[in-house]
């Protein structure tokens, strides 16, 4: 089986596909692992991949497809987790899937409600010191704005203010609309409502794709 699973930074995919892979045995390639393997492991595309990572720079398709070309028969199935990105990535996975005789069997889009969202992830903070993560609604340091362990200032990062997260759900929808459409087309899309607790939404994943695990 190979699956696709889409949705927004932060909607909770990442948690989800490593427990999918956990119970099903399926592996889980999520393009950000698979890079910061190769560059660990010092590999010809991971010394390529560092190079545009350390001047802040997403890294070219043609490095990513080559990368994800390597794993995607892999007889236990396959969980992508961030890759297909773009069209141009999803038409070539379909080329090499054809060549390898094999084919996507479903994509998950996770659905999220962008105010939701936007609550739950402003609501993180973190010690600026010791890096101590807090929950400013469910999980308060006793005293505002003071870490518990050290006494460090509690911040909210830039990326988990209100506005930095609307600004990259825009960026994510523009740019996976026309992925989404494309597998749309030919009814692959399983839509799921992404909210609740971490089991409800792996039971409806799970539904999703049919495994019953
Ligand atoms: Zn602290």
């Amino acid at each position: 089986m190979r699956i696709i699973l889409m949705g927004p930074p932060g909607a909770g995919k990442g948690t989800q596909a490593r427990r999918l892979s956990e119970s099903t045995g399926m592996k889980h390639l999520s393009t950000g692992d698979l890079l910061r393997a190769e560059v660990t492991a010092g590999s010809e595309l991971g010394l390529l991949a560092k190079g545009f990572m350390d001047r802040g720079e997403y890294v070219p398709d043609s490095h990513i497809i080559s990368m994800i070309h390597k794993s995607i028969a892999d007889p236990a199935g396959v969980l992508l987790d961030g890759f297909p990105r773009t069209v141009v990535q999803a038409e070539s996975l379909d080329e090499s899937l054809e060549n390898a005789g094999l084919g996507i069997d479903k994509v998950v889009h996770f659905a999220v409600d962008t105010d939701e969202l936007v609550n739950r992830l402003s609501s993180r903070a973190v010690c600026s010191d010791c890096q101590t993560p807090y929950n400013l609604v469910s999980d308060a340091p006793s005293k505002e704005g003071v870490c518990d362990k050290c006494g460090g200032l509690v911040i909210v990062r830039e990326d988990d203010k209100p506005e930095a997260i609307k600004t990259r759900m825009c960026v994510y929808e523009e740019q996976t609309a026309p992925v989404l459409d494309y597998y749309r087309s030919r009814g692959e899309v399983s839509e799921i409502i992404a909210t609740g607790t971490p089991d409800s939404v792996f039971e409806k994943l799970s539904q999703a794709i049919g495994s019953g695990v």
